[in-house]
């Protein structure tokens, strides 16, 4: 008796398991929906592409520790929102121009209220509008706002990546070696040495044959070709999610591949092997292999971590 209990029990748990994971999607897949009618809506507002404020607020989400769902993560500091005197921070919009914030009403309610999603998209477009439309101009305007370059680099290419693919949900991921030829790896990260690597392993490698394709395995922007004494013929891409995809060794690159390209998952970039460790065209000096680092950045500073339980996930994915 006990053990048909037991049974109905774990068979309930993995039907509310089931519906529950299901649910988790639909869910992700509303929230992507709303994101994208409140940039369009602001898009109309102020005659800013949506793409930017997109690339904003994916940037802020991915520096943030936990994803808590929010619709629009951007937090505007509290200074400029409310403006200096205003100290008791009221939200009524006339009050806040009045005392120079930034802050801005954009769903009709009189307030100026940093946690809603409407009034912080409104707020950062007339921001931005305060130095113009051009792309040069939201880039000096980003500049100002974050005072950072690898901040306005990684919105700038974002928004590119989002410009490019017309939609914000793009969770595709790739294997960095084409999956149908010979290759093997292990968790090498933070080894004392990888083969050609550098002192201290950042990151895994990949063993495959001479001219096994080397592709992207994420959605983002080239930022990085060409010869590095360690890496030999290497290639570096930003991905939307302010992670940093560093490829080594290389024998060469696909012929249209080059900086500030999009690339999707699957793109091949070149191939597989064992350049570095010397002047331009140095090779053979280690077994082939493709070296694949991750570093992400938290808005303040950029590390590496290890990319060994990611590639199982890519590998699975790509089978
Ligand atoms: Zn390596």
């Amino acid at each position: 008796m006990h053990y048909r209990y037991a049974y109905i029990g774990l068979l309930l748990f993995f039907i509310v398991l089931h519906t529950d994971s299901a649910v988790y999607a639909e869910a992700k897949e509303d929230l992507y929906k709303e994101r994208m009618a409140l940039f369009k809506k602001t898009e109309a507002l102020t005659q800013i592409p949506w793409y930017y404020f997109a690339a904003m607020d994916n940037y802020e989400r991915n520096i943030q520790k936990e994803d808590e769902g929010k619709v629009i993560s951007i937090e505007v500091p509290e200074e400029l929102w409310y403006g200096l005197g205003n100290s008791s921070l009221i939200k009524n919009e006339s009050l806040v121009t009045f005392f120079n914030g930034k802050g801005k009403d954009g769903d009709g309610d009189n307030l100026a209220d940093p946690k809603n999603g409407d009034d912080i998209l409104f707020t950062i477009g007339s921001y931005l509008l305060e130095y113009g439309q051009t792309e040069e101009d939201i880039k000096i305007a980003l500049w100002h706002y974050y005072k950072r370059d690898l901040s306005v680099q990684t919105i700038m290419n974002t928004a590119k990546v989002f410009k490019t693919f017309k939609k914000i949900n793009l969770t595709d991921r790739d294997f960095p070696v084409a999956t149908n030829y010979n290759y093997s790896y292990r968790s090498t990260w933070g080894d004392r040495r990888g083969f050609g690597g550098l002192r201290i392993h950042e990151g895994t490698d990949i063993f495959a044959g001479y001219g096994t394709p080397v592709k992207s395995t994420t959605y983002g922007v080239i930022e990085m070709m060409g010869w590095n004494l360690y890496g030999g013929w290497r290639i570096g891409i930003r991905d939307i999610y302010n992670i940093y995809h560093y490829y080594g060794h290389m024998s060469g690159y696909e012929d249209d591949i080059q900086v500030g390209q999009v690339v999707k998952p699957g793109d091949v970039l070149g191939s597989v092997g064992s350049t570095g460790y010397g002047p331009p065209g140095t090779s053979g000096k280690f077994p082939p292999h493709l070296h694949y680092g991750m570093y992400k950045d938290n808005g303040y500073s950029e590390w590496s971590f290890d990319p060994y339980p990611f590639l199982k996930k890519w590998e699975r994915m790509a089978k």
